[in-house]
């Protein structure tokens, strides 16, 4: 439903839990964020509003990247486990997903086949597990690993993808689902619905079905699923909050 994410040098759980809290008059179910943890994610998420969330989020979360979500589900019942963000059995990568995947069934099915374990009904979670298969197998970038998971999906999709082990970077990825990009000054934003980034910077790219974005703290680069280059140019959005 929502999505939200954050990339910088400010502690990121504030910022995303702001922009979550501008999301909220979209209607949803659950809540949760993401924050790398030395190395390894740290998830809270609940079928809670976003003031309660931010109480088991906590104050002191020194993360200056993260991703964020709110629910309305699809597949799966609204509950804790069903919530975003979702990740992979060795807790490296989080996907925050707003859409449905037609083939969730079959790709879960497969992944079970070869011993992963789900511990949700959704059908995000096997973009987590397939992102970091990808990853372990060819060692590769975390937008190599994003792009070639993404040629087996089939469906409606907006998604943020973390890596903790290189929080250096967020890929995000749009079909059929919106995605905005807000550019700062040494720092990155991302969301569903400009409401959510318009009160940080007003210069924004949106990505296009098809599209895929690497994001740094200084940096971002657009291609499409088949890995050619899109180079988009800033708009400047007059809107502020
Ligand atoms: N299909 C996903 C789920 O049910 C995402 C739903 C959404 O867009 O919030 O968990």
């Amino acid at each position: 439903c929502g999505i939200v994410g954050y990339l910088g040098s400010r502690p990121a759980a504030p910022i995303l839990l702001e922009g979550l809290h501008r999301l909220e008059y979209r209607g949803y179910d659950s809540a949760g964020i993401a924050l790398p943890h030395r190395g390894r994610l740290r998830v809270t998420k609940a079928a809670v509003r976003v003031a309660e969330l931010r109480a088991l989020v906590g104050e002191d979360q020194p993360a200056v990247v993260g991703i964020g979500h709110t629910r309305w589900a699809t597949h799966g019942e609204p509950n804790d486990a069903n919530a975003h963000p979702h990740t992979d059995a060795t807790g490296r990568v989080a996907v925050v997903h707003n859409g449905i995947i037609e083939n969730a069934g079959q790709l879960r099915a497969r992944l079970a086949a070869t011993g992963v374990e789900f511990v949700s009904d959704t059908d995000t979670e096997a973009l987590a597990h397939l992102i970091a298969a990808r990853l372990a197998e060819e060692q590769g970038s975390l937008e190599d690993a994003v792009r070639s998971t993404l040629r087996e999906v089939e469906g409606a999709y907006g998604i943020v993808v973390l890596d903790a082990r290189n929080p250096g970077e967020l890929v995000v990825a749009r079909n059929g689902s919106p995605i905005v990009l807000g550019i700062g000054d040494g720092e990155m934003f991302i969301a569903s619905d400009l409401a959510a980034l318009v009160r940080h910077t007003q210069r924004v790219v949106y990505l296009d079905d098809g599209e895929l974005a690497t994001l740094r703290a200084d940096d971002y680069r657009t291609s499409t699923l088949q890995a050619r280059r899109t180079d988009k140019t800033p708009t400047e959005v007059e809107l502020t909050e």
